[in-house]
């Protein structure tokens, strides 16, 4: 018998609906074994019906997602937070930075048919903040990506159907990268760069910030294996989630310093500068933002 999956898409962009129909191949192998009973991006089905496998994309922004998110966790035995929004709160994860009020002011104070304080009809009722799913129901598998790697949702779907040999590997990007870490000297620190000229040598080690060696593998290191740095879209590794004193910005800098003499407080400075850069995709997340070592809204002037 098939297994009956459902999905539920919350406050996020689409883009993890996206990469399920991106399967392609991958998608055609899986429909021998599952069965999509509710997709919203290809199925109207408004209800939610019983399924074995819960895949939910985006955070919980609103009443509405809230209530959805209880439903689908009602509806199936195996709920999996499918993206990075759903696992940290994602890019939207920067909301947590301001007040609600402020941000329906922006959206919808001053149209031509409200004031400053009016809200049209249908405008969302804000929760406090951009909260990851596992704030609020209880999630069986973290599956984050921005949006997931077709090949780890096929692997997902093969451990919650417990086929044998299929896995979740636990490692850092570096763990895929190509690019070997060497120890230089005299390297200038390349402040904003993305990329650097030599494609075999680790981005570090070049003067770049990577964020590889901080973020779970969940992509086969895509972009360093392009020429591009990682910007940690997957979320932070096991080590950063697991050890409270551990940090983003700490670790980086320290291991680039060591690779480069680079002075590790500049690296601490610059990155606490660019706070909403390198703490994109998890700022909204308590594991990011409990860090005894983090002052986010300190080195980004907000309240
Ligand atoms: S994780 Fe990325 S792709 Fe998925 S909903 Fe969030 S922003 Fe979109
Ligand atoms: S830090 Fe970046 S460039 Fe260096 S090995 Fe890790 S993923 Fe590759
Ligand atoms: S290399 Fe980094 S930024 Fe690129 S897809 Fe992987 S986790 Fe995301």
């Amino acid at each position: 018998m098939k297994a009956k999956v459902s999905t539920e898409w919350l406050s996020g962009c689409s883009g993890c609906h996206i990469a399920v129909v991106d399967l392609h191949e991958k998608l055609l192998n899986l429909v021998d074994s599952i069965e999509f009973v509710r997709i919203p991006v290809l199925m109207d089905v408004r209800d939610y019906p019983k399924a074995d496998i819960g895949l939910v994309e985006g955070a919980i922004r609103s009443d509405h997602d809230r209530e959805a998110v209880l439903k689908m966790r009602e509806s199936v035995d195996k709920l999996v937070a499918f993206g990075t929004c759903a696992s940290y709160g994602g890019v939207s994860g920067l909301g947590w930075l301001y007040k609600d009020d402020a941000i329906l002011s922006k959206v919808y104070g001053g149209l031509p048919t409200t004031t400053e304080t009016e809200r049209p009809q249908g405008a969302p009722v804000l929760e406090h903040s951009v909260i990851p799913i596992d704030e609020v129901v209880e999630v069986d598998v973290h599956l984050p990506g921005c949006p997931p790697h077709p090949y780890y949702i096929a692997q997902a779907i093969k451990v919650l159907l417990g086929e044998e040999g299929a896995v979740m590997p636990a490692g850092t990007v570096c763990s895929q990268c190509n690019r070997k870490m060497v120890k230089r000297e005299g390297v200038a620190f390349k402040k904003g760069a993305v990329t650097a000229p030599e494609k075999d040598i680790c981005f570090l080690s070049q003067g770049v910030i990577c964020l590889g060696s901080v973020t779970l593998e969940r992509c086969r290191a895509q972009c360093t294996n392009k020429g591009v740095t990682c910007a940690g879209c997957t979320g932070p590794s096991i080590a950063v989630v697991t050890e409270p004193h551990l940090d983003i910005r700490s670790m980086v800098a320290k291991r680039m310093s060591l690779l480069t003499d680079i002075d590790e407080n500049e690296i601490l400075d610059y990155m606490a500068k660019e706070a909403k850069t390198f703490y994109s995709y998890a700022l909204s997340s308590p594991v990011v933002y409990k860090k005894p070592t983090v002052e986010i809204r300190e080195w980004v002037g907000e309240k």
